[in-house]
């Protein structure tokens, strides 16, 4: 069957190219698991080609495959000729859902992720079950350990909730302590407003310590990624053009987030708007200013705190900040400014945890798999702390913690340079 000419489609040279070399085998956290062609880059690539050469049916098993991605890069990373089997994996999830639309995503991600007044609503169970004491019951009396396995660990991912989400609490604008030397855009990402408002608040702290004024838009949208990662590539254009909107009317200098997910989809605007006249410009300028928190703090002069952290930390490299936007030393050197701290490398610090967004649910045999490897790694390290500025590896990391009975807390780098800060003053 050949697919419509009106289609758009993954460019040839994204697969042709393939030259079967393997390289891309040793690096894969599917492959690595089930020595299977068929869940490694080489073989998605291979499926993807047959798809859209019209030899094979976009089945449902062959976009399975593209499912079963972890989307982690680390494939495009190392290919030398530069195939890129992961975007090639979410490009075909995008051209399946083209030829047939599912509408239960549309309405997921169309319908309630891009509206956070929505979103807010449709967490407030989350919030009353911790809130009301509910989930503290479940633990007293054990009543978690009846749950089915899968159940089990996605309750033990959900982070400490917050009374009211950061973004109905979080001023628009946030003085700087002392003289302001920069305006910062703050994009505050979903699951951080929504699940990790504390970590958040703490990053505006640390900006406005050093000198920044915050500005936090309170319209923004989802930054899109977890539409691209089920293919409805249109409604993520959507979300792109209203947060570059909402951006270029708050005049800032930079934009900065510290959510490395949505970090790397903010970059990635400039290119997924190239092609619209009105806005390839604009998005581009856009994505140009945007940064890790991690990586715009140590471009800045950075005042070292006067607290101590008595604590042996490691870390965890979210694929979407080290591979995406290379920003891997930024982390490590900020917490090592912090007096105290014993950090360790992490081994394999650079391999996924498992986590890809929402892997734990829908692919959670691989993803167990995944996450006990970087728990064999965690062990290793008798770190106390392991930090990391994803929210989606937080969460999966506190679940292989939990699962391992291990004592080790799960932290943001910047909330330990913000507890660094405050111990600093309580000392004085
Ligand atoms: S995708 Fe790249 S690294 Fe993998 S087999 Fe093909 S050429 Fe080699
Ligand atoms: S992105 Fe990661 S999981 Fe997906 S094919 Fe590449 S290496 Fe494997």
């Amino acid at each position: 069957m050949s697919l419509p000419a009106s289609l758009i489609r993954p460019q040839e040279d994204e697969y042709l190219n393939c030259i079967r070399c393997g390289l891309c085998l040793a690096v894969c956290p599917t492959y690595r698991e089930y020595k299977n062609e068929i869940a490694s880059p080489r073989g998605r690539v291979a499926l993807a080609r047959k798809g859209l050469d019209g030899e094979l049916e976009l089945s449902p098993n062959l976009i399975e495959q593209m499912y079963a991605c972890f989307d982690c890069l680390a494939c495009d990373e190392i290919c030398p000729v530069g195939i890129k089997p992961a975007e090639l994996a979410v490009e075909m999830r995008h051209v399946q859902e083209k030829l047939n639309p599912a509408g239960w995503k549309n309405a997921l991600f169309g319908g309630l992720v891009k509206v956070p007044g929505r979103m807010e609503l449709a967490t407030l169970p989350l919030r009353l079950y911790q809130k009301l004491g509910l989930r503290w019951l479940v633990y007293t009396l054990g009543i978690q350990k009846l749950f089915p396995g899968q159940l089990r660990d996605m309750e033990a991912m959900l982070p400490h909730q917050p009374t009211r989400p950061l973004r109905q609490v979080l001023p628009e604008t946030t003085p700087a302590k002392g003289e302001s030397r920069q305006r910062v855009g703050f994009f505050l990402g979903c699951v951080q407003s929504l699940m990790f408002a504390e970590e958040s608040a703490a990053t505006v702290r640390v900006l406005a310590r050093n000198n920044c004024t915050v500005i936090t838009p309170k319209d923004t949208t989802c930054c899109g990624m977890p539409a691209a990662g089920y293919g409805q590539m249109d409604l993520v254009k959507d979300h792109a053009r209203t947060n570059i909107e909402l951006f270029e009317n708050s005049t800032v200098d930079v934009v900065v987030t510290d959510c490395a997910t949505c970090g790397s989809m903010l970059k990635d605007y400039g290119e997924i708007l190239a092609d619209e006249p009105e806005w390839a410009e604009r998005a581009a300028a856009f994505s140009a200013k945007v940064r890790d928190v991690s990586e715009f703090l140590m471009s800045i002069p950075l005042e070292k705190p006067r607290g101590r952290i008595e604590a042996r930390v490691t870390y965890h490299d979210p694929c979407h900040l080290r591979r995406a936007q290379k920003v891997w030393q930024q982390p490590r050197e900020l917490m090592q400014m912090i007096d105290g701290i014993d950090f360790i490398e992490l081994p394999e610090s650079d391999w996924c945890c498992g986590s890809a967004g929402s892997q734990l649910i829908s692919h959670y045999e691989t993803s167990l798999k995944v996450l006990d490897r970087k728990m064999e790694n965690l062990k290793s390290t008798d770190a106390e702390m392991i930090a990391s500025g994803c929210p989606g590896c937080q969460m999966q990391l506190t679940t292989g913690i939990k699962r391992r009975k291990l004592d080790v807390e799960v932290v943001h780098p910047i909330s330990l340079l913000d507890r660094a800060y405050t111990c600093g003053e309580t000392a004085e």
